[in-house]
């Protein structure tokens, strides 16, 4: 049975991207040999990460720029810390919009002092902060541009001298707008571009070198950039995997092609959340997240018959974070319109059927 596949992360891929890596891991390029048995260092997989870094500054439109694109491992995880350790000297900002926000600022605090500009903690990050001001003498101000777990995206980024800093895991590539505003942009592969393995990091130049501190060789994105994302053995198949689905993007026609797409699958999802008195929304309407919807059940009585009827037209991966439960619809970029009209279909049937 065909599924509809609404995992939050690992998540679902376009399905060619699915079909070539898998035939990459019997033969390779016609090689006779797999992808994940060749040197990282052949020509044919240099060509590989090579592809998928320009392909990264292209679509983001950050190609001439002033931008180097990385794809590191440890996740966007490793970032929370990474960032830090390159460009926290003395203070920084960081917005809290939510658990990934939190982490980040807990590994940033090993580093230096760190200001909350703002925080929607106190409705369980059901929105994002707005009117909060940018101290002028912080090292960078970090940001979560969309927040997986509540189902919340940043519509405006602040206007700020200072850095900016982006953990876009659960948007990138998802909607077009002027990514020249930050200076540090990663994404844990998994959500929207690849499986795990790989975190693509896009760093502007010449924000980095700043701090005095002594910096790991692994954790320096300066030797990560001067050794072209090769210091050492990239996981070549998460990479690999990352560049087909950046390939795949780029011949739908780009960001702006697939915003589109996304749009309708959101405008279909929440119109129906708006409008069904069975269901009720978890973040405020004008910071919903097109990515990821959160939802409820007006009267969790009808759990067990919602679920069952999910399940009977093969959707996964609905079910809500444990911090907010109730269900959690993650519409990635492969995932396609008629998956969201099934879900849809089912949600309007439930109050139909009352
Ligand atoms: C999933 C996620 C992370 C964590 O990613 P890992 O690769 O597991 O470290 C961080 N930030 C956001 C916004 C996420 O969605």
């Amino acid at each position: 049975m065909k599924k509809h596949n609404f995992s939050a992360g690992p998540s679902i891929l376009p399905q060619e991207v699915l079909l070539k890596s898998s035939e990459a891991i019997m033969d390779f390029n016609g090689s006779g040999l797999s992808l994940i048995e060749i040197s990282h260092r052949s020509k044919d997989f240099v060509e590989v990460i090579e592809k998928a870094r320009s392909l990264a500054l292209e679509l983001l439109g950050l190609e001439g720029k002033g931008y180097t694109a990385l794809f590191l491992q440890g996740g966007a995880s490793m970032q929370f810390l990474m960032t830090a350790y390159n460009l926290l000297e003395k203070k920084a900002g960081y917005l809290n919009t939510g658990t990934w926000s939190e982490k980040a600022i807990k590994e940033a605090k090993m580093f230096g002092e760190i200001v909350e500009v703002g925080s929607s903690k106190d409705e369980n990050f059901n929105y994002i902060p707005k009117g909060y001001s940018v101290p002028e003498d912080l090292d960078y101000l970090h940001v979560t541009s969309n927040n997986t777990i509540f189902g919340t995206q940043m519509k405006k980024f602040p206007t700020t001298n200072v850095p900016l800093i982006c953990d876009m895991s659960s948007d990138i590539f998802s909607r077009q707008m002027d990514f020249s505003q930050f200076d540090l942009i990663y994404a844990g592969a998994q959500k929207n571009m690849g499986p795990a393995g790989t975190t693509l990091v896009v760093v502007k130049d010449d924000v980095l070198g700043k701090v005095s501190r002594k910096i790991p060789s692994m954790l320096d994105y300066q030797v990560h950039i001067s050794k072209d994302s090769m210091f050492n053995t990239p996981p070549v198949f998460a990479v690999y995997t990352s560049m087909l689905t950046l390939e795949w993007l780029k011949n739908l026609g780009g960001i702006a092609a697939i915003e589109e797409i996304n749009e309708k699958k959101a405008r279909l999802i929440y119109s129906e959340i708006d409008l069904n008195p069975v269901f009720k929304g978890f973040a405020k309407t004008e910071d919903r997240s097109i990515m990821n919807a959160t939802f409820n059940l007006a009267n969790d009585k009808l759990k067990d018959t919602f679920d069952a009827q999910c399940k009977e037209a093969g959707i996964n991966g609905i079910n809500g974070h444990r911090s907010v439960g109730g269900y959690r619809a993650s519409m990635y970029n492969a995932l396609s319109l008629e998956s969201v009209g099934v879900l849809v279909d089912i949600m309007s049937e439930m109050e139909r059927k009352g």
